[in-house]
């Protein structure tokens, strides 16, 4: 950025306003640096050009003390925003305090649920293999009562059962007379 002459004044509707080279209007602003403060200008940022409305004032004296001005208006300025922004903070922090020990209690609650599931569902796991230990037993002695009374019907019905000895080592006798 360079100073030069390639902004304009124009009077429009009784009021001075800037404009620069490429036609575009200029705000005016007002220095709060520390080399020339409180200084109008008015600057492009397209053309990348600044110019000084105002002449420099007096004296370092009068710089310290408008810079002095300056400083002292954004301490005020930024005061109250600071202020907000530590309650901000510190209500943030609290609330982040809460939602933790919220969750770490939730996820406390939650792992003792579980355990207690596993627990219920290997009770219920024993019990079913007791109940299944059971029915296998209730089913192979059924089977074993079927199989013995078939095995007696069939002996009752046919006397000359191959596996009776004293029946099958008559059958040879009675042929003979
Ligand atoms: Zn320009």
């Amino acid at each position: 950025m360079s100073t030069s002459s390639s902004t304009q004044s124009r009077i429009i509707r009784g009021k001075v306003e800037f404009f620069c080279n490429c036609n575009r209007q200029l705000r005016v602003q007002t220095s709060t640096s520390r080399a020339n403060p409180g200084k109008r200008y008015v600057k492009c940022d397209l053309c990348r050009v600044y110019e000084f409305l105002d002449d420099d004032l007096p004296s370092q004296y009068y710089k310290d003390l408008v810079f002095g001005f300056f400083q002292r208006q954004r301490g005020m300025d930024n005061g109250p925003m600071i202020e907000a922004l530590a309650l901000e903070k510190s209500r943030l922090e609290e609330e982040l305090k809460a939602t933790k020990s919220r969750l770490e209690d939730e996820l406390k609650s939650r792992k003792a649920k579980l355990e207690l599931y596993d627990k219920l569902f290997m009770v219920m796991l024993g019990c079913l293999c007791v109940i299944c230990v059971g029915i296998v037993e209730v089913l192979s002695t059924l089977l074993e009562v079927t199989l013995k009374g078939f095995g007696l019907l069939a002996f009752g019905k046919y006397s000359n059962h191959p596996l009776d000895s004293s029946l099958s080592n008559e059958k040879p006798g009675r042929w003979i007379t």
